[in-house]
């Protein structure tokens, strides 16, 4: 089955994980961004991005040279959105395909926060969703969600997405207020070296899996083949166009078919209670 992209064409051995979402004492948060970058790397975390609210935040990057420190910001107008890897925040007036492009422009990341928080499940609506161009991804899972109204996941809109060819990766981001959120949900990347552009090429370019307690440890797409190993997953799941459950493997991993799929594949693995991890998808032909 010929294969329009796949993020994980390029294999390295190397994984490094991160928080993309995270808030200091300089907005909302519970540790001042030093003590932030401390819980993290005693947490075992290779990368953390500094996001507060309106704010750009800066640590003290040299007491940690172990952990990769990205600056950035959460711009919270009526909606949030998550911009990584920038050093100043935008006015609340620009239109969201504005705040979008100028953060591409400053070689951000681009990530919509949250769609489904609110009771009406829908801080991003459909329409904006599928109106706006050019960011990177969403948030499938947001943990900050658990304890307010709506649902923490977006499987469903990324679904959506996916099924109209729209190239939008999906991210699991603590949205890190309070420290008993740390180590709740991460993004783990692959990459060739121990550097902020490797980890960034990886998040914009899909060579990563997001998760809540599943760790991946090989994902290869080749030969007509989607295989996904992983340390606890109970059962890996093929989905394909609608978010359709094709094929369903008992165990910790999983070699899928993917004549199976049409449209796009991707592979959610189910651990024990609540972990999960989502792989990127393979755009097919
Ligand atoms: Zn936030």
């Amino acid at each position: 089955m010929p294969i329009r992209y796949n993020p994980y064409a390029q294999r390295y051995s190397l994984w490094l994980k991160g928080n993309l979402h995270t808030h200091t004492t300089l907005s909302d948060g519970e540790l001042s961004p030093d003590d932030t970058l401390d819980v993290f790397l005693r947490r075992g975390y290779d990368f953390v991005a500094l996001t507060d609210h309106d704010v750009i935040a800066t640590a003290d990057e040299a007491r940690y040279p172990q952990i990769l420190v990205f600056p950035g910001v959460e711009h919270s107008a009526q909606q949030h959105i998550l911009r990584v890897n920038v050093t100043s925040t935008l006015p609340h007036d620009l239109s969201y395909q504005s705040v979008i492009d100028l953060t591409l422009q400053q070689g951000g990341l681009v990530i919509l926060n949250h769609p489904n928080w609110g009771e009406s499940f829908n801080h991003w609506r459909d329409s904006q969703l599928f109106h706006l161009e050019r960011y990177h991804g969403i948030e499938i899972y947001n943990n900050v969600i658990e304890y307010l109204e709506g649902s923490p996941y977006a499987l469903d809109r990324w679904d959506k997405l996916l099924s109209e060819g729209r190239q939008v990766w999906g991210y699991a981001n603590e949205d890190t207020h309070r420290v008993l959120q740390i180590g709740s949900a991460w993004n783990a990347v692959n990459v060739r070296e121990r550097s902020k552009e490797a980890v960034l090429s990886a998040l914009r370019e899909g060579r990563f899996y997001a998760s809540t307690g599943v760790v991946i440890e090989e994902v290869v797409v080749d030969d007509g083949v989607y295989r996904v190993n992983t340390r606890n997953a109970c059962e890996l799941r093929l989905i394909t166009l609608r978010g359709q459950v094709v094929e369903r493997v008992s165990g910790s991993q999983a070699t899928f078919f993917l004549n199976k799929a049409s449209g796009y594949a991707r592979v959610e693995a189910i651990g024990e209670g609540q972990a999960r991890a989502w792989t990127q998808p393979v755009f097919l032909e």
